[in-house]
């Protein structure tokens, strides 16, 4: 099964894109925990971080590159911004399509719940 980020890659189900090249997407997250909350995600589908291998470092280095160009698109890398990846169950991960999130816009606290 193809997962729900291939879907929107493949142009099957519509998202709000920003930003794709040859190796990866990002589009606005259909239920923004902030002002800005963008998802990054590679055209290959690796299930989570726990699920990479060898060969993989280009791929998430090209996925923190791009954050760092669209923050900066978005106005945000002054005020800052936080990127995460939720993994597995415990990390609150619910699509099973390595993903970056992109949060900015508003002071974010920590720790995390
Ligand atoms: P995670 O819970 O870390 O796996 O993140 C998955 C993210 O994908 C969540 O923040 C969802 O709101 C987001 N999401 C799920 N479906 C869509 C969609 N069709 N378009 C945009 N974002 C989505």
């Amino acid at each position: 099964m193809p997962s729900i980020f291939t879907k929107i890659i493949k142009r099957e189900i519509p998202a709000k894109i920003i930003f794709e090249d040859d190796a990866c997407i990002a589009f606005h997250d259909i239920a923004p925990q902030a002002p800005v909350h963008v998802v990054i995600t590679p055209k290959k589908e690796i299930r989570s971080l726990a699920d990479i291998a060898q060969g993989d470092e280009k791929i998430l280095g090209h996925l923190l590159v791009t954050a760092s160009q669209i923050a900066q698109k978005l106005n945000i890398d002054k005020s800052g911004y936080r990127v995460i990846i939720n993994t597995n169950d415990d990390g609150g991960q619910t699509v099973f399509h390595i993903h970056l999130h992109l949060l900015g816009g508003r002071a974010l606290s920590w720790p995390p719940g």
